[in-house]
């Protein structure tokens, strides 16, 4: 996070906006079955009209005459606090403005009592006293941190991954915030992008059930609740998609992808309730965002019905100057007629908008709307009826990073660990003799609660080295060595430490650290090499294009394994890395993303098999940075390799395979599986008619352990080219050893659409193969014939 120097600051508000920066850093998408470009009839016709919305609709509407239209322009505009900015302009003046009556709402200002004096500023010195909303990203927590997004939606369990929204919602409501900038939901095939750490990964299908779980976590079933957050579901759209994995880059794409891939759970969010939408950095056709009436306009309100507001990015509307679409008033302009009703930081809209209805460039109707949507926030999270509801000292003193927070936080990151290989039972490890923990990433706090957790507290997260001295007991002895840095480019690392440094780096060379973790390897019974990335490393701004370990790792990797010792690394990271050699070598490999504040100890409970891991890598692991894009869903082509070999004029490389090192899906367990066959309720099935497709799944290992159970889908004949498969449910279930479960997916024609060339959600008679398995290569599969 970068901190705003205090000369930015005037006086007065120095000291309530800047305060110290504590920074490291089962349900189914109701899609219209129409077409995607017809208007959707208003689906909330009736809630509009409801007794609440219609006292609203009044309340503002009795406001709004009041205002003028300096007064509206000014609820159109967000500013940053003082503890976290994300960019490189930030707000000036805050204070005068507020007085002014010139700030709609204000993020990066934190707790309660700090947020209470901004708010008097508005409510006692505006003439009108609108409340302030007051937003933050909270991403993956609040205080207590949780594993990385990416890491949590390896869990592949909604009910705990909305338990996660509800307890960041809870903290952060604690601490006077109301809106959280989450979920992001932006599906992201590439993982050189430094941001797939933020997102659910590559899939739509599950995507957009993590979407639902967001903000369902995050909103509860009433925003005015003041332990609810208007949730705010980002980037709209397709920032995922970004040229080369490079970050704010352009963005092309057919519409049959956006609405068959990329926009389903945006559309889920929506479809959830989510009060507030923001726009992305890139351009989509050509149109930044940002500026795009088609998308924030045709497609969110229109098609999708959304009524909620629109928020711009980090001074997104200012940035379209150099995308190359006018001066400030224009692209100000430009962006309001397109559907935004709030500008991040920029003050172009506080700035031109005036101007602009004056010259006839925008209507008062458009300002009207924009501010209409915001008061209307204001109104659902209750801020008019006590503009002080989220002040509470007594919540913030006892509810935030507390033992049951942080015991929740154990427990989820344990479930989001993906083991991705585990040779001749190398884990769980004994708990006896001696471990040798070696590694740049084992003894540190600050790596552990990952990317984009701005409010946590890494001072206060657990190591590795310490939660596995907490769980090891006492017959276990532990030897610590760091053994390398985690790069070798001393610059590299640098520019990972914008937000303050994550590590300080050991000056000695390379072969003395070596040595010294040799010399701890030497007494012991097996290594844990705590290994990958730099959390900063990846999140915004951190793309990459070389995707291994760093030398500097590799290296103490090799004098690790040349001990003859059993090696089992530990895999820090926040996307998939291609970690071909180190599959090859190592007997065992435990991926742990980015574990959130309680890492280290669930890290161990992992290794000591108290806990078996039961995570699914939800982003496909490429064997090297050449096969990106890469994921499970691809079509077939004309020419699809048969089998495996390299084939002449056919689609493949000369010098890679074409499978990826860990498919969509896999994962994994100290325990092993057995898939029966499938058994379908019919082979012929018309119509709206629902199929069951069965499997019975046995534990076929010692202990007891989670599967995630995944149903894929084949249209194998249509009027568009089909993926090969896509994923169209998933259960997580639980087994003794020995014991079986058959489990049951229906499957109707709601499972069967998909957007065609003209757009039509459409299902086309045909055959369709149904494949059921732990992961989306190895599946059974049967086959069903389905009639208009
Ligand atoms: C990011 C957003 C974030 C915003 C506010 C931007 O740079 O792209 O995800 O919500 O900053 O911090």
């Amino acid at each position: 996070m970068r901190r705003i120097p205090s000369i930015f600051l005037p006086m007065a508000i120095c000291s309530v906006l800047a305060m110290p920066v504590m920074i490291t850093a089962q349900v189914k998408a109701q899609q219209p079955a129409t077409s995607a470009t017809k208007s959707r009839p208003s689906a909330t016709a009736a809630a509009q009209s409801s007794p609440a919305q219609v006292k609203m609709k009044a309340f503002i509407d009795a406001l709004m005459k009041k205002m003028t239209i300096d007064e509206k322009i000014g609820q159109l505009n967000l500013l940053v606090g003082g503890e976290a900015t994300t960019g490189s302009v930030v707000s000036t003046g805050v204070e005068d403005k507020i007085r002014k009556g010139q700030v709609g709402g204000i993020f990066s200002v934190t707790s309660p009592q700090r947020i209470r004096k901004v708010q008097e500023l508005a409510i006692n010195n505006s003439r009108l006293k609108i409340p302030i909303i007051f937003g933050l990203d909270v991403i993956h927590g609040y205080r207590t941190a949780f594993p990385i997004p990416l890491a949590l939606a390896a869990s592949w369990d909604m009910p705990l991954i909305e338990r996660s929204a509800r307890m960041a919602a809870q903290e952060a409501s604690a601490d006077g915030l109301n809106w959280t900038f989450s979920p992001m939901v932006d599906i992201s095939r590439d993982p050189r992008w430094g941001r797939i750490a933020e997102s659910s990964g590559e899939d739509p299908f599950l995507g957009s059930a993590i979407a639902r779980a967001m903000v369902k976590g995050y909103q509860g079933d009433d925003l005015s609740k003041n332990n609810t957050l208007m949730a705010c579901v980002k980037h709209f759209a397709l920032y995922g998609a970004s040229e080369a994995g490079r970050d704010y880059h352009s963005v092309d794409m057919s519409r049959i992808k956006m609405y068959n891939d990329y926009f389903p759970p945006y559309k889920a969010a929506v479809d959830a309730g989510v009060g507030s939408v923001m726009s992305s950095f890139n351009d989509v056709e050509g149109i930044p965002a940002t500026g795009n009436k088609w998308l924030l306009t045709d497609v969110l309100r229109k098609q999708w019905g959304f009524k909620g507001m629109v928020v711009s990015d980090y001074t997104s509307v200012n940035e379209m100057i150099d995308h190359g679409l006018g001066d400030l008033q224009a692209v100000s302009a430009l962006s309001l007629k397109a559907g935004l009703d709030m500008d991040m930081v920029g003050e172009g809209f506080l700035t031109t908008l005036k101007k602009s209805l004056q010259e006839g460039k925008v209507t008062q109707a458009e300002i009207d709307n924009a501010c209409r949507r915001i008061l209307e926030a204001k109104y659902k999270l209750g801020l008019f009826d006590d503009p002080y509801r989220y002040c509470d000292e007594n919540r913030a003193k006892t509810e935030i990073f507390t033992d049951a927070t942080r015991k929740i936080a154990r427990e989820t990151a344990t479930r989001t660990f993906v083991l991705l290989k585990n040779q001749n039972n190398t884990l769980p490890l004994q708990r006896k003799g001696t471990i040798a923990l070696v590694g740049p990433l084992a003894n540190s706090k600050e790596n552990m609660v990952g990317t984009w957790a701005v409010s946590a507290e890494p001072s206060k997260a657990t190591s590795l080295l310490d939660g596995l001295k907490q769980v090891a007991g006492s017959n276990v002895n532990i030897v610590y060595a760091r053994g390398a840095n985690v790069t070798e480019d001393s610059a590299l690392e640098a520019r990972t430490s914008i937000f303050g440094k994550l590590m300080e780096r050991d000056n000695r060379n390379a072969d003395t650290l070596i040595a010294e973790a040799l010399k701890a390897a030497a007494g012991a019974d097996v290594i844990v090499a705590a290994m990958g990335e730099l959390a900063e490393m990846t999140g915004e701004a951190s793309s990459r294009t070389d995707l291994n370990l760093p030398h500097s790792q590799k290296k103490l990797l090799e004098a690790l394994i040349a001990t003859g010792k059993p090696v089992v690394m530990v895999l820090f990271t926040g996307r998939p890395l291609s970690i071909v050699e180190e599959d090859a070598k190592l007997p065992a490999i435990l991926n742990v993303w980015f574990g959130g504040s309680e890492a280290g100890p669930a890290i161990a409970d992992v290794l000591f098999g108290d806990q078996n891991p039961s995570g699914k890598i939800t982003a496909t692991f490429p064997r090297n940075v050449g096969q990106i894009p890469i994921y499970y869903s691809y079509r077939n082509t004309g020419r699809p390799l048969q089998g495996d070999n390299f084939q002449k004029f056919r689609s493949n490389y000369l010098d890679v395979s074409n499978t990826p090192l860990y498919p969509f899906g896999y994962g994994l367990s100290y325990t092993s599986f057995n898939y029966s066959d499938i058994v379908l309720s019919s082979a012929k099935m018309k119509g709206n008619q629902q199929l069951i497709a069965k499997i019975t799944v046995t534990n076929s290992g010692k202990v007891e352990g989670e599967e995630v159970v995944q149903l894929y889908i084949r249209d194998k004949v249509a009027s568009n080219t089909r993926p090969l498969k896509e994923l169209k449910g998933f259960q997580k279930i639980l087994l003794q050893p020995g014991e079986s479960k058959q489990v049951s997916f229906t499957v109707s024609t709601e499972e069967l659409k998909f957007y065609n060339h003209e757009l039509k959600h459409i299902w086309e008679a045909g055959e369709f193969e149904i494949m059921i398995g732990g992961n989306s290569r190895d599946t059974k599969s049967a086959t069903v014939w389905w009639d208009k």
